[in-house]
């Protein structure tokens, strides 16, 4: 099934509680700080459903059609068309949307390849597979919380002062599933999601068996609360002012639940705090979650580039010689990308059985890249712009005042724009660069993967070190110690 965006909205009024600080958010659709970044999901799913993007956006199998990430590939086109959906639904938020419906869908349906992974007592194969097939049929958004809350992470402190370890863990099994209680981080769309998936992608202790539990929840389940942080969108004054925080505010919030009941049958991992992190790993799931990312940024890092040669040419500095050096190192980075999403396609991996995956060392290494650099791209957009980005009057309502707005329009206007030109284009520059949604993204791109260290312990993971030891072995095995009249030269 596909499901329309207007159908999408109507599941959210489901009486989900919602928080921001002490506010009760009675329908995200319609609430000032989420309305418009629910339009954008909803967006998503109508590009979804548009009969002329049907080849593009979905696949039949079992006498209906899916969205397209839910595909489980065989061959290297599959994999291509996977690639091409992930673009199309960036593109719909030039890639502010990290956690849009594509990314945990694409961590179940890798899972779903290889469930012999999810090993029998602590894992419930049949579980997670039935899963796959039913948020498939429903279309579901889901988001995921797989992390304990910052410094919850070491219990001892919380044993010895006889407190509640905040972090979420089991607290009782019952006939008819687990119950669960405590609080998990940080579930980006939770608030637009139809699902939550609640695990671990951080190591636990093997004792912390009962955080290992690794399940779905409804956005809107008994007990269940999401604590936003602060929504950008309600701020902003216009859209002119703010084009990218009025529509691509995709939320953070915390998943905080008391007592809430998860039925065996959504129960995926329990008790085994090993598993809870290997599901991840040792099946698809994380490198096609985390393809979805590198597509992402891949869509993101084009409105990076675009905006930087347009403040340039805005400026009038586009032709000085250093500074064209800069948009071509720009222009070199937005194809260096474009290359890491596509090598992960040609140098596909016939794994697991029966199915075919990105390349995972590629997959990471585009990973440990977007992390490190985003930052210093953003930085090159700052130094373009200059002071442009507040020589402007403080926002556009100054165009409702005709003798200010006559003075904008004369004095601000430069030999290359307008000044309402001039101004849209450094506002939407300063939502990338200095908005406080821009401070988020830069925090997001830092960490969605987890900090730098857990980045490159996967590329350590999954390297054939044996391969590379190989390599010095040979090259090492092809000398020796110079016998007494022989070789050695005396210069
Ligand atoms: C905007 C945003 C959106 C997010 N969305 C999601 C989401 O949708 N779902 C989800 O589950 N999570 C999400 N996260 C959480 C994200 O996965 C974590 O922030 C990330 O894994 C880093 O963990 P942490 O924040 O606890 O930082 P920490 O692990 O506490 O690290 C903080 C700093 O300490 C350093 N550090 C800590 N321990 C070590 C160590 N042993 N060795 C070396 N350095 C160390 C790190 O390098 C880092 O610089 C999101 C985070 C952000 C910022």
């Amino acid at each position: 099934m596909l499901k329309s965006g207007s159908e999408h909205l109507e599941q959210l009024r489901d009486g989900r509680v919602v928080y921001i600080g002490s506010e009760r958010v009675d329908d995200v659709t319609t609430h000032p700080a989420f309305r418009n970044a629910a339009r954008t999901v909803a967006a998503i799913y109508d590009m979804k459903a548009d009969p002329s993007n049907r080849e593009a956006m979905s696949f039949e199998e079992d006498g209906d059609r899916h969205s397209i990430y839910f595909l489980r590939p065989k061959t290297r086109e599959d994999l291509a068309r996977r690639t091409r959906g992930h673009r199309m639904i960036a593109d719909l938020s030039y890639g502010m949307f990290g956690r849009s419906p594509d990314h945990v869908a694409s961590f179940v349906t890798g899972m779903s390849m290889k469930p012999e992974e999810i090993r029998k007592p602590c894992g419930f194969p049949e579980n997670l597979v039935k899963y796959y097939f039913d948020i498939r049929s429903r279309d579901a958004y889901v988001v995921y919380a797989v992390l304990p809350p910052q410094a919850a992470r070491n219990p001892e402190f919380y044993e010895r002062k006889n407190l509640p370890i905040p972090a979420l863990s089991v607290v009782r099994e019952e006939a008819d599933g687990l119950v669960v209680s405590g609080m998990k981080m940080l579930a980006t769309g939770a608030v637009f999601a139809n699902d939550i998936w609640i695990g671990n992608l951080l190591p636990l202790a093997p004792d912390q068996k009962k955080q290992s539990v690794t399940c779905a929840v409804p956005a809107n389940a008994k007990g269940l609360t999401l604590w936003s942080r602060k929504p950008f969108e309600r701020h902003c004054s216009s859209e002119f002012d703010s084009p990218l925080a009025w529509r691509y505010d995709e939320s953070d919030s915390m998943v905080m639940c008391e007592e809430v009941k998860v039925p065996w049958e959504r129960v995926f991992v329990h008790d085994d705090a090993v598993l809870s992190r290997d599901i991840y790993v040792k099946t698809p799931s994380h490198c096609f979650g985390n393809h979805q990312s590198n597509v992402r940024y891949w869509s993101k890092m084009g409105l990076l580039l675009g905006l930087c040669s347009k403040v340039a040419q805005s400026t009038g500095a586009s032709e000085v010689p250093a500074v064209r050096e800069m948009l071509g190192h720009m222009a070199a980075v937005e194809s260096m990308i474009a290359g890491m999403v596509n090598g992960q396609i040609e140098a596909f991996e016939r794994w697991p059985e029966g199915y075919v995956c990105f390349n995972r060392r590629m997959m990471y290494a585009a990973l440990e890249w977007c992390t490190q650099n985003y930052s210093g791209f953003v930085d090159k957009l700052r130094e373009l712009c200059g002071g442009g980005v507040f020589q402007m009057p403080a926002d556009i309502s100054v165009m409702q005042d005709p003798a200010l707005a006559q003075q904008f329009i004369t004095y601000f206007q430069t030999p290359q724009s307008s000044a309402i030109d001039r101004m849209k284009l450094f506002k939407l520059a300063w939502d990338l660069v200095g908005s406080e949604f821009a401070g988020r993204h830069l925090q997001y791109e830092k960490f969605y993967a987890g900090a730098s260290f857990i980045v490159r312990n996967h590329s350590y993971r999954e390297t054939p070190w044996d391969h590379y030891h190989g390599v010095v072995d040979r090259l090492m095995g092809s000398y020796d110690i110079p016998t007494k009249d022989s070789e050695r030269k005396v210069a």
